[in-house]
């Protein structure tokens, strides 16, 4: 499907969930997720004004980031290799994908060579899937306690995947069981600063992750397209 035709399919459907959940369609951000096309056609996706870009792989990201990378906002959305840390760290504006200690230590030591401050969303696996990445909730406590102190990673938000539903209503108790989290994070006040975001809803599922209270909804096939 042509961007053109896409960009105001999806737009729709932001706003009516929006509207059903009685929010602002301004509390909802984009992620164009380019991994499945090409340089050229994330390019076209920056062009038609799609301002942040999605990419999982470093390795596939390269080529996209050095003709791209000065435009738009780039974020980090897949699992994170801790030797990929000194690619992604002060290039993506923000990493979606903070899911264990030794990840936070190379990101903090890398951010602080840079002089930088990484803003992360912390993955927790809500659904308890086996084949996803993301840490338990009963371990989310504890990461806290553990990165708090360092001082070169901010976190913004929190992250997940729910799995593939063909009902998309059935994602639902994963979505709210990340909102449960960052409420909570947000009421025992640990961090010192407020936790605003919510990472959450692919094509399949986003407009109940809106209901849910996503703030970021990572969009690949059914905006961008796969080539
Ligand atoms: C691929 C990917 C997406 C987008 O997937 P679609 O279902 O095509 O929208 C979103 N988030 C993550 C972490 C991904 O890897």
């Amino acid at each position: 499907m042509l961007l053109t035709q896409s960009i105001p399919l999806v737009e729709e459907r932001i706003s009516n969930a929006c509207a059903r959940a009685g929010r602002d369609r301004n509390e909802v951000q984009i992620i164009a997720v380019t991994k499945y096309v090409s340089l050229e056609t994330t390019g076209l996706v920056l062009q038609h004004g799609l301002q942040h870009i999605g990419e999982n792989r470093w390795q596939d990201a390269q080529a996209k980031w050095e003709a791209f990378g000065d435009q738009g906002t780039w974020h980090f959305i897949g699992h994170l290799q801790t030797n990929k840390v000194k690619d992604v760290v002060g290039k993506f504006a923000y990493i979606h994908s903070l899911d264990r200690l030794s990840l936070a230590k190379e990101i903090d030591k890398k951010a602080a060579a840079l002089g930088i401050t990484a803003q992360c969303f912390i993955q927790l696996n809500v659904s308890g899937e086996e084949s996803k990445y993301g840490l338990p909730p009963e371990e989310f406590a504890g990461f806290i306690d553990a990165i708090r102190s360092r001082e070169h990673i901010r976190v913004v938000g929190l992250m997940t995947m729910a799995p593939y539903e063909a009902e998309p209503e059935a994602t639902r108790p994963v979505f709210r069981g990340l909102r449960e989290l960052r409420d909570e994070l947000n009421r025992n006040k640990v961090l010192g600063y407020e936790v605003p975001h919510l990472s959450m809803g692919m094509s399949n599922d986003f407009e109940v992750a809106i209901e849910e209270g996503a703030t970021w909804i990572r969009l690949g096939s059914v905006l961008v397209g796969k080539e």
